[in-house]
């Protein structure tokens, strides 16, 4: 689906497999105010967390944990630094190169 500004609008679903693993992805109200993060990832929770409140950087968020998952899985090795920078790159690559916009229509709130 192209919007009016060209883009084309990807849903990001509820589930997400990275290597052997099923996350889920939701939205928790306040995570940056109560846990300083804009967003995270659990393992153990298999969740990814993300803050609706990020505005234009929940993106960049998303795509920093989404990262740290592959990492994860594929014993990368990346430091925190890395994985934003492989992660800001990545989404300059979607966003200008693809035209891909994350449409999180689909992605729900805190009741899990
Ligand atoms: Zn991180």
């Amino acid at each position: 689906m192209t919007g009016e500004t060209g883009m084309i609008k990807i849903k990001v679903p509820r589930g997400i497999k990275i290597g052997a693993f099923d996350y889920k992805v939701k939205f928790t109200n306040f995570l940056k105010s109560d846990e300083g993060w804009r967003a995270s990832c659990n393992q153990r929770r298999a969740l990814i967390e993300v803050d609706p409140a990020g505005g234009d950087t929940i993106n960049r968020s998303f795509l920093h944990e989404i990262i740290h998952l592959i990492d994860f899985s594929y014993e990368c090795n990346l430091d925190e630094a890395n994985t934003s920078r492989i992660a800001n790159g990545l989404a300059e690559f979607l966003e200008r190169n693809l035209n891909i916009e994350l449409d999180w229509s689909d992605i729900h709130g805190n009741t899990e």
